[in-house]
């Protein structure tokens, strides 16, 4: 394979999307809370800092600690990342109907209403689902994909590590990220 050339992965992954067919409406479903409370947007670390470069804006008023947390018999609590914060139901960077990130928006913006799991692609609800995509706007949509899971993957390793470290004795919240942990 040369360079610049997609793998065999993306091409599957790319002919499957275009089966599928899909072509954003801008309809900023995904950004909203629509349906139910779906709309999370779970960030890491290192897209945390990207789109802080970008607006200038610290973590905490770009994320909240992800709203699930497990309870351990010592007190403390224990959540695993951070999605972003939400005003209203709505996404903070969604304004007048677009995304005002959108060069910097996270993995999961970028390749929604798909998702890999391990090779297989998984289908989230939206409404341009069934939409006319091209061959070489689904190719880059499934180098995303593949990028995303390969982030993901590395996320997952690290954040491993951290739990398997000693935590900080400390009541109250931990949050458990690749870059450690944060105590709130
Ligand atoms: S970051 Fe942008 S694309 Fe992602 S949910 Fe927010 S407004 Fe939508």
């Amino acid at each position: 394979m040369s360079e610049g050339e997609p793998s065999g992965l993306v091409e599957r992954i790319a002919e499957r999307i275009r089966g599928i067919g899909f072509s954003c409406t801008l309809c900023g479903d995904c950004c909203r809370g629509f349906p139910d409370d779906n709309n999370l947007v779970m960030v890491s670390p290192s897209e945390i800092r990207c789109l802080s470069e970008t607006c200038l804006l610290a973590r905490d008023e770009i994320a909240e600690p992800y709203p699930e947390s497990i309870a351990l018999a010592d007190g403390t609590n224990l959540t695993l990342g951070w999605a972003i914060r939400r005003v209203q139901g709505e996404c903070r960077f969604f304004r007048n109907g677009s995304c005002i990130v959108y060069e910097s928006r996270p993995w999961i913006c970028r390749t929604y209403p798909f998702m890999l799991d391990g090779e297989t692609l998984l289908v989230f609800p939206c409404r341009g689902l069934g939409g006319s995509i091209g061959r070489k706007e689904a190719l880059s949509l499934a180098g995303d994909l593949v990028s995303r899971k390969v982030a993901e993957d590395e996320e997952e390793e690290k954040i491993r590590k951290v739990l398997i470290s000693p935590l900080p004795k400390v009541k109250g919240r931990l949050i458990i990220d690749s870059d450690g942990v944060t105590v709130l």
